[in-house]
């Protein structure tokens, strides 16, 4: 782990990120915006999926029916720009999920046969390699596709940048075999004292408001969600692993307690970003709150190549 070379991207960190984010990038080859595409919009990328007992998902669910939890990255585009916020299941996850998944943890985290990850669907799709990755956590279901991504610049928020480089042990940590490769381009992504949506913190990649990240700290030290509005005007607020289905947010319990035991870094903490999350949507009645597992919300907007816009 001593490879990931923390402290010398901390050393640039301030506002680095910002800086990333703003007219230096539209230099760059990305796509011309072909037709059809939104100016701000994005795509959902399906890699995966697993049938878990719904009890899991929400604490009221049943034990016997089972319901479909997705593994996704999400496609965002904003101008000429795209980034990755979340990887899914990368290409070498059954490599991983091998040499990494503590054995205790197997039948409780698992996944169906992955479909074509990410990086398959983009290329097949005609993008050319994707310059920007955020993770909204280190999870492994969420940093599998890191190592695909070896043009991109690797963005997570500093403080699960600093649980990346000193794991703790455990199922709910950052996996070596996804994070720890000495060539990750890693760079922090440090939240700004501007308000934003009864969040304290924010930070606004483009500027604009259009996308924006939010600390909701918890589930890991630096989990991050993030709010994006579309060429509609509709926003759309990708909430990680806070909460795994949305009407968990609406009843104010996250998960069912023994899987918060197990994945939850501080309980606590995740009960207040949950309750924060419904505050946000109580405000705002209209915004969409997408978890990244929740497969009924992600069946609804449809998936990559269809762009929401
Ligand atoms: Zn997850």
């Amino acid at each position: 782990m001593k490879t990931l070379s923390l402290a010398k991207s901390l050393a640039y960190a301030i506002s680095v990120a910002a800086l990333l984010f703003t007219g230096v990038v539209a230099a760059q080859d990305a796509p011309s915006p072909s037709a059809g595409r939104p100016r701000v919009g994005f795509s959902i990328i399906k890699t995966g999926k697993v049938a878990v007992a719904e009890r899991l998902l929400l604490p009221e669910g049943s034990l016997s029916k089972k319901i479909d939890t997705n593994f996704s990255a999400f496609l965002i585009k904003h101008n000429d720009d795209y980034l990755l916020f979340d990887t899914g299941l990368g290409a070498n996850i059954e490599a991983q999920y091998a040499r990494d998944m503590p054995y205790w943890a197997r039948l409780a985290f698992k996944f169906d046969k992955p479909l074509l990850p990410a990086r398959k669907q983009l290329e097949d799709a005609g993008y050319v390699p994707i310059q920007k990755v955020i993770i909204s956590h280190g999870h492994w279901d969420h940093a599998s596709g890191v190592p695909d991504f070896p043009e991109a610049q690797i963005f997570a928020a500093e403080e699960e940048m600093h649980s990346i480089a000193h794991p703790e042990s455990g199922a709910a940590t950052a996996w070596p075999s996804q994070v720890a490769a000495p060539e990750t381009r890693w760079s922090p992504l440090v939240m700004q004292p501007v308000a934003y949506k009864g969040y304290a913190q924010s930070l606004d990649l483009f500027n604009d408001g259009s996308v924006v990240l939010v600390p909701m700290p918890g589930h890991t030290a630096g989990s991050i969600g993030m709010f994006v509005t579309v060429d509609s005007g509709k926003a759309y607020f990708f909430i990680g692993d806070v909460a795994w289905k949305k009407a968990a947010v609406a009843v104010g319990a996250a998960k069912f307690w023994a899987a918060s035991v197990i994945v939850d870094r501080d309980r606590e903490q995740t009960h207040r970003s949950v309750e924060q999350v419904r505050a946000v949507t109580q405000k705002y009645p209209d915004l969409v709150v997408v978890p990244a597992h929740d497969a009924a919300v992600q069946d609804a907007l449809g998936y990559f190549p269809n762009w929401v816009r």
